[in-house]
């Protein structure tokens, strides 16, 4: 199958910016690869084999699903569950091996019983699964509160079949630099630590821990433990405030490179008079006369309707406004009249990174769609082609 509208994954970027973090934590510190969102878009089970090539020993999913899809396509890594789920999946965690957070006595227990059942049936009464104990120290997601965690340590001590492996909270505010965000995070530290001791002081041993995703582990080295959880930045975007620039000024050697590519082609180029409108609800008028660019590419693809008007595309070097609304499946360029840079079947760049001849990066289209680039990357659809360069 082809198709022109398509994302390259530069996997050269990809590994890049994974030696990049490595080296950027020290040899100390593990690396667990968010590739939740098949990888924020990027292909789950090529990042994963690119990961453990690389030597990272852990990956995090979001679904039991896209851990199942990781161990059928033979990854070894150990695979975190970030987000909690539902009994009817327990035996999958189990059968495929896959690390899920856990807290509250009601999770815990069913959990403790459904691996009851499942390794008894495998008659294998030694085995024990790990699970990590998630502790809320702000985020105001999931997880226990720090004073529950000793208990909540010893529920799990208590079961059969599961073992604490580890403790693990997530920062909310740790990609801003305002003084009150920045002791909002340090305070979340001492939380976690609070939660760590509670753990110890029943016996137990708390297993890895694990903190900061991308920005805590770019801008709070002090809060790294054993294990960092890097996402964003494996794809080359930094996380809001915590950018190239802010890092350099800090004397931290870092650089990533963005990995994904999205591009269309030309498939029509027309003339069209001034007062001409453009797509549905006529929100554009041509204000001379001027040529169009069609492109095969809408928001079923990913190009979000909130990008127009604002959103400029690469063609041979240089950049053209999309006019009116994105359709579904189609948009509109303008070239402007005789244009001799843009002809039929020529490449459009979305955006991509700079030394493949992109102009912009998904966080531009983030500040059009006022959005993030996390969400620019993810909304990109499966009818979208990835290819590996
Ligand atoms: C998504 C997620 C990450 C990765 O976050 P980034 O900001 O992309 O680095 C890490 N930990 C948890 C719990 C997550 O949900």
């Amino acid at each position: 199958m082809n198709r022109c509208t398509k994302a390259i994954i530069y996997k050269d970027n990809l590994e890049y910016n994974i030696k990049q973090i490595k080296n950027f934590v020290g040899g100390e510190v593990k690396l667990c690869i968010a590739v939740k969102a098949d990888s924020y878009g990027h292909n789950a089970v090529l990042t994963s084999q690119i990961a453990e090539n690389l030597g990272i020993e852990y990956l995090a999913v979001a679904s039991v699903g896209e851990g199942v899809e990781l161990r059928q396509a033979g990854i070894k890594a150990h695979i975190l569950l970030l987000s909690l789920c539902v009994p009817e999946e327990f035996n999958d965690l189990f059968e495929y091996e896959l690390i899920p957070l856990v807290f509250s006595k009601e999770y815990i227990s069913a959990l403790s019983e459904a691996a009851d059942g499942y390794f008894k049936r495998q008659n294998d009464k030694n085995l024990k699964h790990s699970v990590f104990l998630a502790v809320d120290t702000g985020m105001g997601r999931i997880g226990c509160y720090p004073a529950e965690a000793g208990e909540e340590a010893k529920l799990i001590s208590r079961s059969e079949h599961l073992q604490l492996g580890g403790m693990i909270t997530h920062l909310c505010v740790s990609d801003s630099l305002s003084q009150e965000n920045q002791s909002f995070t340090a305070q979340q530290g001492e939380e976690f630590k609070k939660a760590v001791e509670n753990v110890k002081h029943e016996g137990i041993n708390p297993g890895i821990l694990s903190c900061g995703a991308s920005a805590g582990l770019l801008n709070n080295s002090d809060l790294h433990f054993d294990l960092v959880r890097p996402g964003i930045i494996t794809y080359g975007y930094y996380p809001d405030e915590i950018t190239k620039e802010y890092l350099q000024s800090q004397k931290k050697d870092f650089d990533i490179k963005p990995v994904l590519q999205l591009e269309s082609q030309v498939v029509a180029i027309r003339h069209f008079p001034k007062g001409k409108s453009v797509s549905y609800g006529r929100t554009y008028e041509c204000t001379e006369d001027t040529d169009i660019a069609v492109l095969p590419i809408g928001y079923a693809d990913g190009l979000l309707r909130r990008f127009s008007p604002g959103l400029e595309v690469t063609i041979n070097g240089k950049n053209y406004p999309v006019r009116g609304r994105i359709c579904m499946d189609q948009c509109m360029v303008d070239i402007g009249k005789n244009n001799k840079n843009v002809k039929l079947w020529d490449k459009a760049v979305i955006f991509g990174p700079k030394e493949t001849g992109a102009l912009n990066t998904a966080d531009d289209l983030a500040r059009i769609g006022k959005t993030i680039s996390y969400e620019v990357l993810t909304s990109i659809t499966k009818r979208v082609l990835r290819i590996v360069k």
